[in-house]
């Protein structure tokens, strides 16, 4: 493998500023494709899902999917956009085997929304508004396999199976203007966009957006200029970057390795990039077609989508309450900070603890299950908060119990490992392990009298005067009833027994 010359991050911001550009394929859960009637179903067996349409053949004619338009509207409406009143489909033509119509059906210099912006929040607080220069309608490619070669790629391999179960998915560009004035936060600024959009995507209904199963990607276009300039460098794409991480990985990575390149006196070529996972570095990928290598033309067997302006105020008042106004809300009826809840947020736990407290729980007592003990199990299995294996039902539940006195927290958590553990809801858990708190006196005196006959030194100190000494004998009752007793009743039954004034 070549080495690549990076420059420290820091010096590379010292000579050079950053501009961005960001190009995110939202592909949209409709139920059918983008210009057939075929399936989107994920898992079925390869090329079940196509027809003469999303197959190309001769003859076969496309028509345009109505959620598909009315879904890059409510896109379009949530990030500012402008919609437009009439605009068409356009032809990208170019070969690859992954696209069976030698063009792809996208949007060229009409797209459906253009001209918005998205406010970000980036970790210190501050807001930053990212512009949005349009959001266009196309459709996903079949997916290539290549077997026989080492890495998976086109190099090497004997042989390659095309699927086109996925070809004619319908897929959203969001594609931003220039994002310049980031300085060394551009990385960050990245990052918060993609998730932001990520928020805002799932909060619209229109796609799950699941970067890990390629339902949201990210091509990230960086390029440097030295300070004071005003004309943009040449960029350079990295493409199909499929976690947040990676997005602010592949944005330093590329600032560094430009900074290297042009303070070397070198020239940044124009040319698309690959990701690495494993060590966050970029690879050349291909030189970048201009924009007529791929003879952009009108698509004319689409009539052209001219949504009217009923239509777009209907869907607009339609609009749920976007992520960013409904985390400040939930955030000021909390009582947490702009820290705590970019936390809870990045654990994606604000929808498991609205609906646990929808559920009955107190909102303190949600967060901290989901933060706590539910956010490390989560984290050790390699799951997402909403796979775990426990209903926000089930949390809430736990909660009352715990307010009913009927469990501690030290129990509590052995019910919820219990739950995570498949061994049934929580009540049931409770009784099959007999977890209740020990509060009755006859089971509770038996342990009480165990602890002050086995530790006569700690009886003589409280005896003494020294109050303080009886936690241990309340350690010693804790530890006999495997923490099931009743902390405070224990005390008092000690106190009592010893004859001594609380
Ligand atoms: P392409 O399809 O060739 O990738 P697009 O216009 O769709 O072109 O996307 C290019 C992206 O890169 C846009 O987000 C644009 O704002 C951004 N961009 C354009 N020029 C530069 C540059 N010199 N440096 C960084 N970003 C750029
Ligand atoms: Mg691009
Ligand atoms: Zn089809």
């Amino acid at each position: 493998m070549t080495v690549i010359d990076l420059l420290s991050y820091e010096d590379a911001l010292a000579s050079y500023d950053p501009v961005m550009g960001l190009e995110v394929h939202v592909e949209l859960g409709t139920r059918t494709k983008m210009f057939c009637g075929c399936s989107t179903e994920l898992g079925a067996p390869a090329n079940s899902q196509t027809c003469p349409t999303c197959l190309g053949l001769p003859g076969a004619l496309p028509v345009v999917n109505a959620i598909g338009v009315e879904s890059a509207i409510r896109i379009g409406l949530a990030l500012n956009c402008e919609i437009a009143e009439w605009c068409r489909f356009a032809r990208k033509n170019y070969f690859y085997p992954d696209m069976p119509k030698n063009f792809q059906t996208s949007q060229y210099d009409e797209p459906i929304a253009f001209n918005g912006y998205l406010d970000v929040q980036l970790e210190d607080g501050e807001t930053f508004r990212v512009e949005i220069e349009r959001a266009h309608m196309e459709e996903d490619t079949g997916k290539s396999t290549h077997i026989g070669g080492a890495t998976g790629r086109i190099h090497g391999a004997s042989h390659s199976l095309l699927d086109y179960n996925r070809a004619g998915i319908p897929l959203i560009e969001i594609v931003t203007k220039p994002i310049e004035g980031a300085g060394e936060r551009a990385p960050e600024v990245a990052r918060a966009y993609v998730a932001e959009l990520r928020e805002l995507i799932k909060a619209l209904g229109v796609s799950e957006a699941r970067m890990e199963m390629g339902q949201m990607r990210c091509d990230v276009n960086l390029s440097l200029r030295p300070h004071g300039r005003e004309k943009f460098g040449t960029r350079s794409e990295t493409k199909n970057v499929n976690s947040l991480r990676s997005v602010e990985r592949a944005a330093r990575f590329e600032i560094q390795r430009h900074a290297a390149v042009l303070s070397s006196g070198g020239t940044i070529l124009q040319e698309t990039r690959h990701f690495h996972e494993e060590d966050g570095s970029t690879t050349s990928g291909r030189i970048k077609e201009e924009a007529e290598d791929y003879r952009y033309f009108p698509e004319p067997d689409l009539v052209p989508v001219a949504p009217s302006r009923e239509w777009v105020e209907e869907i607009r008042a339609s609009l749920p309450e976007l992520p960013r106004v409904r985390r400040n809300r939930l955030r000021e009826e909390w009582g947490v900070s702009e820290h705590d809840m970019q936390s809870i947020l990045n654990a994606g736990a604000i929808d498991p603890i609205v609906a646990t407290i929808d559920a009955g729980a107190p909102a303190d007592q949600a967060r901290k299950w989901w933060m706590g003990e539910l956010a490390r199990n989560a984290n050790e299995t390699g799951r997402a908060l909403d796979e775990l294996p426990i209903t926000p039902a089930q949390v809430a539940r736990v909660t009352e119990l715990v307010a009913a006195g009927d469990l501690n927290d030290k129990l509590a958590r052995q019910v919820i490992e219990a739950v995570l553990a498949g061994e049934g809801d929580p009540d049931t858990v409770v009784d099959k392990r007999g977890l209740k708190v020990v509060s009755d006196d006859g089971a509770l005196g038996a342990a009480v009298d165990e602890a002050i006959a086995g530790n006569a030194g700690v009886v003589e100190k409280i005896k003494g005067g020294k109050t303080a000494a009886v936690g241990a004998l309340v350690g010693a009752v804790m530890k006999a009833t495997r923490g099931q007793a009743d902390a405070g009743r224990a005390r008092e039954l000690i106190l009592e027994k010893l004859g001594v004034e609380a």
